[in-house]
């Protein structure tokens, strides 16, 4: 008899088989042994999850964690222990670091190091090597020693034929290509978005023009290429359009939106704050609106965070000069709650379906994303109706960057568990 967890009286909310109910649910060797009822066993450790949602643990498709080589920032550790803290089992993480995830070597350090993570690290292998555009990595070499998925993050590939062959080494090894789409060129040095604020500063912006381009490029180059697209990100309304109309006629796209740009817009930029820099910027109320209109209508399957944690050094000095990004695994769950879920935009199905279903699928994570017997037992207990103010010395992650200090959210993380193992457990 191996070491159980009963997890009693919660709101089971299981995106695979659909079930929605007060249930019990058990843990047994690392596993989902059952969810029933009444479980009526005597286990290891019982938690009472009354008032909570029991969902399976989340997935960040879109972490930055630093390491190797920018640990001043992040480390695979402190990252893994923000997830936790956030609610995620799983993480993965983005090539674009010092130096650049491009070949299997550099994948072994990262899940190596990984090992002793609280939660599940996964490395996306960068499409080019060095992510200089000019030459392919060893995507199949990188395959093998356990990528999901590609991606050149923090840039697009600007030549289009490069972009197209590296989509159809990913259509041949049924991975997702993860698109961070920003045209090079276009985008001119802008660092918030343009609008009518930016123009007030005497900043330069960047148009909703600089991600739209790579995103209709992009999506008919996966298209001739067989791949799987999943858009990085998306803060556009073109976004929204693009992806609803592709998936219309039978396209393999997915995509992603980040809880900053539903939650915020250019509008509740503090000017000089450079807390609220990230790339994609901040857009505007109608981008917002199509960005939750989309999530609602599942056009947007994903909610992921982008989490880029950076030094108060390198997030000091003008808008101009301070480093895009904010940090995002802390604030996630309760994020959406207070935006989406709270005010009946999504049910709290589709929540767990966008933070860990869907990716799950996405990323071929066959037994995660799911409370089913005989899955992985990751899985997040979350009181939904806990009121907290953030605060973020409070954060696990090295990275205080965010613009939501001081605000008052819904949600809190009260145990996450991640291979039948609590990793995180609320504390007063
Ligand atoms: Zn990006
Ligand atoms: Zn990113």
């Amino acid at each position: 008899m191996g070491y159980t967890i009963l997890i009693k009286n919660g709101r089971v909310i299981d995106p695979d088989t659909k079930r929605d109910g007060i249930c019990d649910l058990l843990l047994k060797d690392g596993l989902i042994e059952a969810c029933e009822k009444e479980i009526k066993i005597a286990p290891d450790r019982v938690i009472d999850a009354a008032g909570c949602y029991v969902m399976p643990g989340f997935i960040d498709m879109h972490v930055h964690l630093r390491d190797p080589g920018l640990t001043q920032k992040e480390d695979i550790n402190s990252g893994a222990r923000a997830a936790a803290a956030g609610g995620f089992t799983t993480i993965v993480a983005m090539p674009n670091t010092k130096p650049v995830i491009d070949a299997a070597d550099r994948v072994d350090y990262v899940i190596n190091k990984a090992h002793n993570a609280p939660v599940h690290v996964l490395q996306a292998g960068a499409v080019t090597k060095g992510q200089k555009g000019e030459e392919l990595s060893d995507i199949a070499g990188m395959k093998e020693h356990g990528i999901p998925a590609i991606s050149e993050d923090g840039k697009s590939v600007m030549n289009a034929q490069l972009c197209k062959e590296a989509l159809k080494i990913a259509a041949e090894l049924d991975i997702p290509f993860l698109d961070h789409c920003e045209d090079a060129n276009l985008v001119n040095g802008g660092c918030v978005n343009e609008d009518a604020y930016s123009e007030k500063e005497g900043i330069l912006g960047i148009g909703n023009e600089v991600e739209d381009v790579i995103i209709a490029r992009d999506i008919m180059l996966a298209n001739a290429a067989g791949a799987h697209l999943h858009l990085c990100h998306c803060s556009t309304y073109g976004s929204y359009k693009m992806l609803k109309r592709a998936k219309s006629i039978g396209m393999d796209v997915s995509g992603e939106v980040c809880p900053h740009h539903f939650t915020l817009t250019s509008a509740d930029r503090i000017p000089g704050d450079t807390n609220y820099k990230m790339n994609p910027p901040l857009r505007t109320e109608e981008d917002r609106a199509a960005l939750i209109k989309g999530l609602q209508e599942d056009v947007f399957e994903v909610i992921a965070t982008d989490h880029a944690p950076h030094t108060r050094q390198d997030k000091a000095g003008t808008l101009k000069e301070a480093a895009f990004g904010i940090v995002g695994l802390e604030t996630a769950a309760a994020l959406t709650i207070s935006e989406l879920v709270e005010p009946g935009i999504l049910t709290p199905m589709q929540m767990a379906e966008k933070m860990s279903g869907n990716p799950a699928r996405i990323l071929h994570l066959e037994n995660r994303g799911s409370l089913a017997p005989g899955k992985e037992a990751d899985v997040v207990i979350v009181d939904p109706e806990a009121e907290y103010v953030i605060d973020p010395k409070k954060f696990a992650s090295k990275g205080k960057n965010t613009p939501f200090g001081g605000r008052k959210v819904k949600g809190v993380i009260m145990y996450t568990i991640c291979s039948g193992q609590v990793v995180y457990e609320k504390r007063d």
